[in-house]
């Protein structure tokens, strides 16, 4: 190993004035690397840079530079199901970096002023319809471009279902109005309780001069279970049910709740039913509990699962509902199930369906049904459809008729461009994604192809094209040092489940700037330990103490 310092690679004079950031931005020039944190984020946030500035305790720095990226840092800070990490170098030493609880902390510590509004270059004004992680996503990125964008939403309350379903545990009201409000200081309009097809057309949009418009209005929705007994009292749709919550209309529950559904939305309204009075607190999927990124296997991410065991929900694979019983023949009070099983070698039996192209196989014998007694049931299973929700196109250009297929906007998913010159669509599972940060990264494409679209140039598609730095096992030398990840502090199971508030309750400075050290800063520092086998002093201090 070679220990030198980055300081020898600069003038005297030249030290004297940046010596707190040589190490992060100057220091090889290879620097035109992906780290693959950054690479593994779909808005390519500068994960090592803002990291590299909260280890040295400079939190505004570390807020700019998530911003530059991604416009809503808080909400992803709390809820993004941080793909980034996932990429993590770190990985190969212990655990990865706690980047999306960093991402929280700089855009919670850092963010001190209210930015000034951004110039505006252009003439042109951009409509955006639909104020969801996708729509603000654009609406920020072209208003920072120079235009002029107004943000029409349907709800009463901007931010879509982060701000009007996800539960305030795990998104609190005020990270999202954090976000909201410092968009607005860019200079974003946002006018709210607007519906297009209803209170406004496209129509209307160009009339009162918006040359170009994105639809961002989310997915289409498909609520509702289609077994016997889905209409009983006591079987509530889940959307309803959070947006009730959400909005403090709460009901009161007691009993036996089955929440029914194996991913995010689900897992919210079972912790949700827990903090409502339910004395128990099960939830039942058809997936096989394992790896999510394996098909057959329950999609909600490992950490949401836990959270749930932990605060008392039990959760119940390879169960799939069969008909919803009743003894009154109006309220239920209980539920058949058939168990099925992941198509495995070793496992033989009738196909009963397929879940993202994997076949469940069908139980046979006395087993393979279960009865239970329940008291309500939250149906969280397929509640998206897998297609954009796109008002009727006939509605949009105030045209009566023109509904039907014939009616529907075309899209080109690269571009996010319809058949209707000037109007661009995106949103969730449009594309690949159906999380926030995918369908951020949508309103960033629609948002360059808008752009492109206005200045009159040929509308191509976003790509990067920087190569990614991973560093494999064998690379890693035993002279570093191994440290855990410092855990976000949490509310204690029995106290969280008595509130609706945020349970996860944020690092300290002092945690932050632990855990950010451990960062190896793969675009700079990484490239000399693990290319050249040499470290500097200043990265020393962090990785070998
Ligand atoms: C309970 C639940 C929990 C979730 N948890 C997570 C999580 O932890 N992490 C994660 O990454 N993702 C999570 N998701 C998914 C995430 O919320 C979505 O992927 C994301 O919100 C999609 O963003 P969007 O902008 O495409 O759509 P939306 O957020 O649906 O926003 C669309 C907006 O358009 C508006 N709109 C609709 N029709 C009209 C109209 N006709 N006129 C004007 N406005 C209209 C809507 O009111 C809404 O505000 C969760 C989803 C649910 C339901
Ligand atoms: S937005 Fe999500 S994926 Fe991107 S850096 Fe933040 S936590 Fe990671
Ligand atoms: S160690 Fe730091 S720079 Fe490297 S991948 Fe992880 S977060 Fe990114």
């Amino acid at each position: 190993m070679v220990v030198s310092t980055t300081l020898n690679y600069y003038s005297l004079a030249r030290r004297r004035v940046v010596p707190a950031y040589i190490h992060v931005e100057r220091c090889w020039p290879k620097v035109d690397k992906l780290s693959p944190c950054e690479a593994g984020c779909p808005l390519y946030v500068d994960v090592p840079n803002f990291v590299q500035a909260i280890a040295m305790g400079d939190f505004q720095k570390a807020n700019a530079v998530v911003r530059e990226k991604n416009p809503l840092p808080s909400i992803c800070g709390h809820v993004c199901w941080h793909p980034c990490e996932d990429e993590c170098n770190r990985d190969v030493l212990d655990k990865p970096i706690a980047i999306q609880w960093l991402e929280r902390f700089a855009a919670e510590k850092g963010n001190t002023t209210k930015p000034l509004p951004a110039a505006r270059t252009k003439e042109d004004k951009v409509a955006v319809i639909g104020s969801g992680p996708a729509g603000l996503t654009a609406a920020s990125d072209l208003v920072k471009k120079g235009y002029g964008v107004t943000v029409f939403e349907a709800s009463s309350i901007p931010g879509g279902i982060p701000a009007t379903v996800i539960p305030n545990f795990m998104l609190p009201g005020e990270a999202i109005r954090a976000d909201i409000s410092y968009l607005e200081a860019l200079g974003i309009k946002i006018h709210t309780n607007l519906r297009v097809g209803k209170d406004f057309t496209l129509a209307s949009l160009r009339q009162q001069g918006f040359k170009a418009t994105l639809i961002a209005c989310g997915a289409e929705r498909n609520e509702g279970a289609k077994i016997p007994g889905a209409n009983l009292a006591g079987v509530l749709p889940v959307m309803t049910f959070l947006q009730d919550v959400k909005m403090d209309r709460r009901p009161i529950l007691s009993g036996k709740v089955w929440a029914i559904g194996g991913d995010s939305i689900a897992i919210a309204a079972a912790r949700t039913a827990l903090r409502l009075g339910a004395s128990e607190v099960h939830l039942a999927c058809l997936e096989a509990r394992g790896d999510r990124s394996q098909p057959g296997n329950i999609p909600a991410p490992a950490w949401e699962l836990e959270a749930a065991e932990r605060e008392g929900v039990q959760i119940e694979p390879s169960l799939v509902p069969q008909e919803f019983t009743s003894k009154t023949g109006s309220k239920i009070n209980g539920i058949n199930f058939k168990r099925v099983m992941p198509l495995t070698p070793g496992v033989k039996g009738k196909i009963y369906r397929t879940v993202r192209g994997f076949p469940l196989v069908e139980m046979d014998g006395p087993d393979s049904v279960y009865s239970v007694k329940a008291d309500i049931v939250i149906y969280a299973a397929s509640v998206f459809q897998a297609k954009r929700h796109i008002p009727e196109l006939g509605d949009l250009l105030g045209t009566p008729g023109g509904k039907g297929k014939d009616a529907a906007l075309q899209v080109n998913k690269d571009t996010f461009e319809t058949n209707v010159p000037g109007v661009f669509a995106v949103g969730d599972r449009s594309g690949t994604g159906s999380h926030i940060v995918e369908a951020m990264a949508e309103g960033r494409t629609a948002a360059v192809s808008i752009d492109q679209y206005l200045s009159s140039q040929y509308i191509i598609p976003l790509k990067e094209s920087r190569v990614e730095l991973t560093i494999k096992p064998e690379q890693v030398p035993a002279y570093l040092t191994r440290k855990p990840r410092w855990e976000m502090p949490r509310l204690l199971p029995a106290e969280s489940v008595k509130t609706f508030e945020g349970v996860e309750l944020g690092y300290k400075e002092w945690q932050a700037m632990e855990e950010a050290r451990r960062c190896l800063n793969c675009r700079m520092c990484a490239n000399c330990i693990f290319e050249r086998g040499h470290i500097c002093k200043e990265t020393g201090r962090r990785l070998l103490v």
